[in-house]
């Protein structure tokens, strides 16, 4: 009876500090969310420190490895402050890291701004193009609160509510790590690990990171031929992004769908260059 009182004081708390039912202004899909950006972005920051401080990690200071991946976020960031999430993309304390792990094909962009690739990815990605419409897609998570939406729903709700809790009482950061909140990050409790979002998230992503990377200067043709290669890849296994990004077979029917949209995004922009990714060094 004395914790449905503090969790309703909690929630009245968190309706206060602006949680609220959004909509998402590119798709128009309703969001219910029931965290403030300000701890979002907080659980985020402390997921990305929790994963370069991991002993396992490779940090990337090859330039012929890392300045291909901040000229491309660099993009992608610039047509997100542009875009119609400007608020957040302006909020966002940016940064990017290359991770040195040719094995996982992957990339991940946390609430805050904190991305992270891997250098598996490049062989798909291939060039400068097809990073971008993955990194678009990925800071699209970030950007529309995926994380914060699934935290939301009932299989974590309970532990991001006590994290919630304590945080608003301490504004510190111990508690909510939990695995509950890496998996609403779309994180797994290993590094490395991503977990899949739902279908309506990836679609969503889909769509608006196709249009961001557009705005930024980037042929968004080049979406569906990274989807391609991604499905050649890795023969029997697929590589690690599509297992953790459900191939369903409708995914490049709906980029065609959005291709105009896209193209009209494309046609207004001084077209971005688009440089040929490394080849693997055989780590
Ligand atoms: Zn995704």
């Amino acid at each position: 009876m004395r914790r449905r009182r503090a969790s309703i004081g909690l929630l009245m708390g968190l309706l206060a500090m602006g949680v609220s039912c959004a909509t998402n202004p590119y798709t128009e899909r309703s969001q219910l969310i029931l965290l403030p950006t300000s701890y979002e972005d907080k659980l985020g920051d402390q997921a990305y420190a929790q994963i370069l401080k991991d002993p396992k990690v490779r940090i990337s200071r090859d330039p012929k490895e890392v300045d291909p991946v901040r000229r491309v976020a660099a993009r992608i960031i610039d047509a997100a402050k542009q875009s119609k999430y400007a608020e957040a993309a302006n909020r966002f304390a940016w940064d990017v890291t290359v991770i040195k792990d040719d094995k996982t094909a992957n990339a991940f962009a946390l609430p805050g701004g904190k991305i992270a690739v891997y250098t598996g990815l490049f062989p798909i990605a291939q060039n400068e193009a097809g990073l971008a419409m993955v990194l678009g897609h990925e800071v699209i998570h970030a950007l529309a609160r995926h994380g914060a939406e699934r935290m939301s729903q009932g299989m974590v709700a309970e532990v991001v509510l006590k994290g919630a809790e304590v945080a608003l009482q301490t504004q510190g950061v111990g508690a909510p790590m939990k695995s509950g909140v890496m998996q609403a990050l779309g994180l797994g409790t290993q590094v490395g690990v991503l977990l899949p979002f739902s279908r309506a998230h990836e679609s969503e992503a889909d769509h608006v990171g196709m249009l961001i990377a557009a705005q930024a200067g980037y042929d968004p043709q080049e979406a569906v031929h990274i989807w391609e290669r991604m499905q050649q890849a890795g023969g029997g296994q697929p590589p690690e992004y599509l297992s953790t990004h459900p191939s369903h077979g409708t995914r490049i029917k709906q980029l065609e769908e959005w291709m105009p949209e896209a193209r009209s995004y494309y046609a207004q922009v001084p077209h971005a260059p688009v440089a040929t990714l490394p080849p693997l060094q055989g780590r």
